[in-house]
């Protein structure tokens, strides 16, 4: 039986792979990949790995959770080293933990290996810092894309605070979360940003306020998120990637 490595892949640009990731997806007899790992990744497995592709499109899924964890107890049944290569960081809106409690449930050996998270990566290649001394104390991280069926389970009132705010999934949902923040009380010209493929060479970052920017970056490509917050007026100075 192998081990599972529940490996963060970094937001996309390659070069933002941790060490450690890079040396067991050497050793990988088999690579489980999404849809939001760089696939030149790849390109550093041994001869012979085998890739196993379960990418998920925003709202189609190509495999329900349960398969894919199915799919990683059963590599782990055959092959040594197993990878898990996820968009990001595993834990963070990545489902890594699922995955890893069915392995745990199975009786599989795995580890989780950190990956530099859309978070904070994207906002910081737009020039945007999560905190900054004097504008914010804190910074949340929070889904844009809630189950439709189940009432909602964020609390949109506890955002009245100067913190930013990173919604990831968020994009077609965008208008509503910016009206809700209005309703909210936060002011209507309240600085917002867009950063469609972050980290990527067509990355593209699109600044507004909580009353245009719906209008400026609704039909930005995806991958993308959003930061509310004052910090996204740094950007004027910080912006560097996309010079
Ligand atoms: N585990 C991942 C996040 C998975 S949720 C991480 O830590 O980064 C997927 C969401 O992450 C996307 O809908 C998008 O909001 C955000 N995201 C991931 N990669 C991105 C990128 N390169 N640019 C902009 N947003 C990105």
């Amino acid at each position: 039986m192998g081990t599972v490595y529940l490996t963060g892949a970094g937001p996309g640009d390659i070069d933002l792979l941790t060490v450690k990731a890079l040396r067991i997806i050497q050793k990988a007899d088999i690579i489980i990949y999404d849809r939001l790992a760089n696939p030149d990744i790849l390109k550093e497995a041994k001869d012979g790995c085998k890739f196993l592709y379960v990418g998920k499109e925003d709202s189609h899924h190509t495999l329900p959770q349960e398969e894919i964890n199915e799919l990683i107890y059963q590599s782990a049944l055959k092959y040594e080293t197993v990878v898990r290569l996820k968009g990001g960081d595993p834990f963070v809106f990545g489902r890594g933990g699922e995955e890893g409690i069915y392995l745990y449930e199975r009786n599989i050996k795995f580890e989780f290996i950190p990956g530099v998270s859309s978070a904070i990566a994207v906002p910081e290649y737009a020039g945007i810092p999560v905190t900054h001394r004097g504008l914010t104390v804190s910074f949340r991280v929070v889904t844009g894309h809630e189950s439709k069926k189940s009432k909602s389970q964020i609390d949109w009132e506890s955002f009245k605070s100067d913190e930013t705010i990173v919604f990831l999934m968020g994009l077609h949902n965008l208008n509503k979360i910016t009206k809700k923040l209005i309703e909210i009380g936060k002011p209507k010209n309240y600085p917002v940003a867009v950063i469609s493929r972050g980290t990527r060479p067509d990355e593209k970052s699109v600044i507004g306020t909580l009353e245009d920017i719906y209008e400026k970056a609704k039909d930005l490509p995806t991958p993308a998120l959003i930061v509310v917050g004052r910090v996204v007026n740094l950007h004027n100075q910080l912006k560097w990637f996309e010079k």
